[in-house]
């Protein structure tokens, strides 16, 4: 017995032995709503939190000086009514509808996103439509033999001047990967609704009819807390607290103790020392390749070699706060703009006006996708606030001068990457829970590796509680749109969003 057995913490009701306590890896919206879940149906709950002070992980919302603002910003919409109805369950009036305004920025323009023909022509007038409509003509007249690449595919369909414009910049910013080297199966499935075609004929009909079909993208409107989505999950911890749960703040899991029927305990590392945590059954919503990482004795060289090959992509928030009370009226504009690293702009303010605590100011979160390879994470955040604060300027949506006052935050593992090797190796590592560690149940966004919202993260977790009580749901046919497809159901057996693909991966299933 290692030394850390004997520092189990005994922790939650005096009455939960460590056979019946569920230990979960994470306090965002999937370690969460596993522990609402079980503690609504009086099961004892642990959860263990790295983050010193925020509960909501990617979907934290972070205070500064007052003024609030999320990590990307967090709509809350959901197909699934069983999600909908928990958000109004914990927040009640605390919700609050919104109208959706994003726009693209390009060249001191913007442009309708969704894309509208007339809007297009005239943002990019004459002579620049001329050479789009030229462009254009030129790939229909000489369409490309052989569509591998991204580039191939949308060029293909709007010429290459349109590609330049509204599509090159934007997804290479987001992903870090040339369109050249993205694999079309990326664009076929996200941008399959759009065509010239479509746009002339949208245009023409002027009016989308009520009932019509509707762009995939667009959402008008959506559902945010007054606060922003940590107020969520704030509320929920107090909420699962006040029923028996214990979570810990500042305690990283470090090493997971495993024996021959499945994991045994965790082991944490934090301000106070190792601490070590016993239970019956354990929820993991940390990243993949880290939880391998812990395995103790160490998973076969097989499965941490395929854990090794995930990868993630990073992502920095500048928040600038500007002395100005109204600057543009979009909830966040894309950055199209070659010239600047900025990719995505939100206004918090225009997500909900209580996000700024005097009205008179405005709260901007500039968004920069990066790897923390990249020297740009380890910038420090003076300069990268003076950076923001320039490019704000540069793109001609703000006065640097106004800029009274920023903060930085890094978020590892923003986005799980979807590249040739990921869904073997995820494959490797599932056979392998499932196999040595049954107890052991694996949620969420990067607990699964997938790139999915909060709703399916919560749906997740709500199935790796009804498990634990006897239920028999497999996690891994919750799809896009946070729903369970029964076995033999065809659809989206990745349960992920569409991401794209190096053209050296195989051709992508049929994810949202
Ligand atoms: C830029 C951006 C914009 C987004 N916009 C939206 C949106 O508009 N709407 C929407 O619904 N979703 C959105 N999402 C997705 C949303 O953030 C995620 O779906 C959701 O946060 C996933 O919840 P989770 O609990 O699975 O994981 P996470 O949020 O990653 O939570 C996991 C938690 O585990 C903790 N943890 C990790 N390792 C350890 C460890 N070793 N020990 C202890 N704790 C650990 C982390 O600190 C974290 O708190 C967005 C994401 C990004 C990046």
């Amino acid at each position: 017995m290692g030394q850390e057995f004997q520092k189990v913490e005994r922790v939650g009701r005096a009455a939960d032995d460590d056979s019946k306590r569920t230990v979960i890896i994470g306090a965002g919206p999937a370690g969460l709503t596993a522990a609402w879940e079980l503690t609504r149906n009086g099961r004892g709950a642990v959860v263990l939190e790295q983050d010193p002070t925020h509960v909501g992980g990617i979907a934290r919302t972070v205070t500064y000086k007052g003024f609030r603002f999320d990590i990307g910003g967090h709509r809350f919409f959901s197909k699934n009514a069983d999600i909908e109805k928990l958000w109004a369950e914990i927040l009640g009036d605390r919700m609050i509808e919104r109208d959706r305004l994003s726009r693209i920025y390009y060249r001191g323009r913007f442009f309708k996103y969704p894309l509208e023909t007339l809007n297009v022509l005239e943002n990019l007038g004459v002579a620049e439509s001329i050479t789009c409509m030229f462009s254009y003509a030129a790939a229909r007249l000489k369409p490309k033999r052989e569509i591998k690449s991204f580039e191939d595919w949308v060029v293909d369909a709007f010429g290459r001047r349109l590609y330049e414009i509204f599509f090159r910049s934007y997804t290479e910013k987001v992903w870090g990967i040339p369109c050249s080297e993205i694999s079309a199966d990326w664009a076929a499935q996200r941008i399959k609704d759009l065509s010239v075609g479509a746009l002339v004929k949208r245009a023409l009909t002027f009016r989308k009819k009520a009932g019509g079909p509707v762009i995939k993208t667009l959402i008008d409107r959506f559902r945010y807390p007054a606060h922003g989505p940590g107020e969520m999950w704030e509320t929920l911890t107090k909420k699962i607290e006040e029923r028996g749960a214990v979570v810990r703040m500042g305690e990283s899991v470090t090493s997971i103790k495993r024996a021959a029927a499945g994991v045994v305990s965790v082991v944490t590392t934090g301000a106070n020392g190792p601490r070590g945590y016993a239970g019956g059954t354990f929820i993991s919503t940390m990243p993949i390749r880290e939880l391998v990482g812990a395995l103790d004795p160490a998973a076969p060289s097989a499965v941490v070699a395929a854990a090794n090959r995930l990868k993630y992509r990073d992502f920095i928030t500048v928040a600038l706060i500007i002395d100005q009370p109204d600057m543009f009226p979009d909830n966040w504009i894309y950055i199209h703009e070659p010239g600047v690293k900025v990719g995505r702009i939100q206004n918090f303010k225009n997500w909900s006006p209580a996000m700024v605590p005097d009205q008179r100011y405005t709260v901007l979160g500039l968004e920069y996708f990066c790897f923390d390879s990249d020297s740009m994470w380890a910038t420090p955040d003076a300069e990268l606030v003076a950076m923001g604060a320039r490019e704000l300027a540069q793109l001609g949506l703000g006065d640097a001068a106004k800029v009274v006052d920023g903060t930085v935050v890094r978020q590892r593992a923003a986005y799980p990457v979807y590249d040739g090797h990921y869904r073997d190796a995820v494959e490797v590592v599932r056979g392998f829970m499932e196999r040595e560690l049954p107890n052991l149940q694996l949620a969420g966004r990067n607990g699964m590796h997938k790139y999915n919202n909060q709703d399916h993260a919560m749906m997740t977790g709500l199935m790796a509680a009804w498990n634990i009580m006897g239920g028999s749901y497999d996690l891994w046919r919750v799809n896009g749109d946070a729903l369970y497809l029964e076995a033999g159901a065809a659809g989206d057996e990745e349960g992920g969003r569409m991401v794209p693909r190096p053209l050296t991966s195989e051709p992508s299933s049929k994810a949202a």
